[in-house]
């Protein structure tokens, strides 16, 4: 059996699943916030419960917001801050009497995709995740790439590339630069892009909706986005080359991406023809914990 964990900033959910991924038992408990013991025990506590109520013992995986430092070992890059600079791996492991697996949320969204979701049978799959931020994750052959600097795959702080005027230097972001592709393509991102068009402050998915009843300013702050987007992945492409790539988050709901960015990203990607498929997420809001779970790969469960 096993048993995936996704913390989050506001809830931490556990899951149960068997060897085929079917899923056994389902938990969730809000986030201990600013309390790092409380967090432990929380999915301590978790764990406990899905193995009384599965009447197994399971490896346990766990996808969060951020990274274990390559050269700590300690929490980094988490926006629930209160977990950075801890030593998560050694806390936790210890807690449950086990050796605990980790890996950032999008490494997990994407991992979930590609072992039995959009990506299934696909080599190497990269997945995004777009909603309030935009995370990214590579995995080959059903494992997650980390790097030594736990980076691989941290595509939306990079800058929107092929600047068109007033692109460039773009928004400020939160990691300090600017013009990073986070700020034109997260949820957020969209609504600003609709705001400084029209004075009007929106959140993403009403600009989404609005577009689809033919709302002239929403479909152009639509059409910018998909432009967008279709750049950005093609540095993806002309990079990695993956075999499939995988949309995830709020803004993945918008079924028009699938056709128009496929469509636009042709012009930009280093190739006389792309085949690349772009996909919408099987597994949608459930990819995470079910990826945190498969970072025990087959025959280790
Ligand atoms: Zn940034």
């Amino acid at each position: 059996m096993r048993i995936g964990v996704d913390l989050g900033g506001t809830k931490i959910e556990a899951v149960a699943l068997d060897e085929a991924g079917d899923l056994l038992a389902r938990r969730r408990v809000p986030t201990p916030r600013d309390d790092y013991p409380a967090t432990l025990d929380a999915i301590a506590g978790l764990v406990r419960d899905l193995e009384v109520e599965t009447g197994g013992r399971g490896t346990v995986g766990v996808g969060m917001p951020g990274a274990l430092s390559p050269a700590t070992g300690l929490v980094k890059n988490a926006n629930s801050t209160w977990l950075n600079g801890r030593d998560l791996d050694r806390d936790l492991s210890s807690l449950l009497a086990r050796p605990v697996r980790f890996a950032n949320d999008a490494n997990c969204f994407a991992l979930s995709e590609a072992v039995d979701g959009a990506g299934a049978g696909a080599r190497v799959v990269f997945g995004v995740i777009l909603g309030t931020g935009t995370g990214g994750g590579v995995v080959v052959e059903r494992k997650p790439l980390t790097g030594p600097n736990a980076i691989a795959g941290e595509w939306g702080h990079n800058p929107l590339p092929w600047p068109r005027s007033g692109e460039w230097p773009g928004p400020s972001c939160y990691c300090g630069k600017t013009g990073c592709v986070e700020t034109f393509l997260s949820g957020p991102g969209l609504a600003r892009d609709y705001r400084e068009a029209t004075g009007a402050s929106l959140e993403a998915p009403e600009v989404v909706a609005r577009a689809g009843r033919g709302e002239r300013e929403a479909a152009l702050a639509l059409e910018r986005y998909e432009e967008r987007m279709a750049r950005a992945l093609a540095v993806v492409l002309n990079i990695l080359d993956p075999d499939v790539v995988v949309l995830g988050g709020g803004m993945s709901q918008n079924a028009r991406l699938y056709g128009n960015v496929p469509r636009r990203w042709q012009e930009w990607a280093f190739s006389d023809r792309v085949t690349t498929p772009l996909r919408p997420p099987v597994h949608g809001d459930s990819s995470g914990v079910r990826g945190a779970a498969w970072l025990w790969g087959p025959g280790e469960a």
